[in-house]
């Protein structure tokens, strides 16, 4: 199969979809890969390193050509033109928060699939997980940052010093994201309150982390109850492939103290905060009742080398199963098919149609 991999033209996105380790076993297994000039540039990838691994290289349009296309983040708007009937593109889609790539995707006919809906047997997202850890947390040590006077916080150090109380750090959805938030949290030495619906998970955070985090199920009593204490709120809740309800609504912001940071990884799902939007990390804040926001929404492009390495550890076996089958892989793989969001003008993916209201 001819796999093409376009260079990331997101603000500030230098991860890279292969790795050119993952190019030559492509290359090996008989496949072509075009790949854009400059493409692994973000992610410390030398061109001389992708044709050393058997990739020819040329430009965008050469590598959008290709019969599959595997990205990092969804096609933006200048890259709208490059999707077609006969396209199969994997990468991260994120459709349920994003209706005008919803329509051109059904519009052009683009066999799609979003490595945030594969799912595995025991229901994990294996192309999430990886993410989720390093935006977990990342979270933590945006926080901290923002927490700090001279960036507009209110002045506390998560850790707190002997003789001072530490920070409050709030996590709400207790999956990847909020494990990992977790655990970096208490390694600063912060108070941590975790807080989820699923009563397993937090069994699970309570055996593990027992005595050294608080959990709690999640309410609108128990936010409300918990956010004039919260220094550093962290959003991480997941309804697979829909929009995150909205937890912490506007009025409640004014329950937490001014200069008190929220950071809402949820944000490419719609976010968990109301007044959460999506920024980038060139101006990654803003400030709404005197709590600063952060919405970034693509946070592991801020480490890309660590992240390049962490996608395409889970994404490859995937990537290889398409280029070898084919579309017949969707058939094969139950967790590929769950992957599938569009293909040939319909929604194929029933959490996009809830969210705008579209048939699936
Ligand atoms: P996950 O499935 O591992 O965890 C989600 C958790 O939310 C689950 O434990 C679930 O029970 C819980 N949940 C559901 N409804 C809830 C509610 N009402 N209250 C509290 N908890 C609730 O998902 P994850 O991998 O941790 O991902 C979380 C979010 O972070 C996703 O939207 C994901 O797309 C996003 N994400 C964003 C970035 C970024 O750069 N901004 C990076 C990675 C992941």
């Amino acid at each position: 199969m001819k796999i093409g991999l376009p260079k990331e033209i997101k603000v500030k996105e230098n991860r890279v979809a292969l790795t050119p380790g993952g190019v030559a076993t492509l290359v090996r297994r008989g496949h072509t890969v075009l790949v854009e000039r400059g493409a692994g540039i973000g992610s410390g990838f030398q061109d001389g390193e992708y044709e050393a691994a058997g990739a020819s290289m040329g430009t965008a349009a050469e590598a959008w050509a290709a019969e599959m296309v595997v990205k990092v983040k969804e096609p933006i708007e200048a890259e709208y033109g490059f999707l077609r009937e006969d396209l199969l593109l994997f990468t991260y889609l994120h459709l349920a928060a994003d209706r005008p790539l919803t329509e051109r995707l059904l519009e052009s006919g683009t066999t799609s699939v979003a490595y945030e809906t594969v799912q595995v047997e025991d229901g994990s997202l294996p192309l999430l997980t990886p993410m989720s850890e390093v935006a977990g947390r990342l979270a933590v040590q945006a926080g901290a940052y923002y927490l700090q006077k001279p960036n507009g916080g209110r002045g506390v150090l998560l850790g707190g010093v002997p003789g001072v109380q530490p920070g409050h750090v709030l996590v709400i959805g207790g999956g990847v994201v909020g494990t990992n938030a977790a655990k970096m949290a208490m390694g600063l030495g912060a108070k941590v309150t975790v807080l989820d619906v699923n009563q397993k998970r937090l069994a699970y955070l309570d055996d593990v982390f027992f005595g050294r985090l608080t959990t709690m199920m999640s309410s609108e009593a128990n936010i409300r109850a918990l956010l004039p204490e919260t220094d550093l709120l962290i959003g991480g809740v997941l309804i697979p492939g829909a929009k995150a309800p909205h937890l912490v609504t506007r009025d409640m912001l004014s329950l937490m103290q001014e200069g008190s940071v929220i950071v809402d990884v949820a944000v490419d799902q719609g976010g968990c905060v109301e007044t959460i939007k999506p920024t980038t990390h060139d101006d990654p804040v803003y400030t709404i009742d005197g709590v600063i926001h952060y919405g970034v929404a693509n946070m592991p492009g801020a480490v890309p080398r660590t992240s390049t390495f962490a996608l395409t550890n889970a994404t490859f076996p995937y990537v290889a199963m398409l280029a070898d089958q084919g579309l017949d892989a969707l058939a094969r793989s139950a967790a590929l098919r769950k992957g599938l969001n569009t293909r040939g003008g319909k929604l194929t993916f029933a959490g996009v149609g809830e969210a705008f209201g579209l048939e699936s």
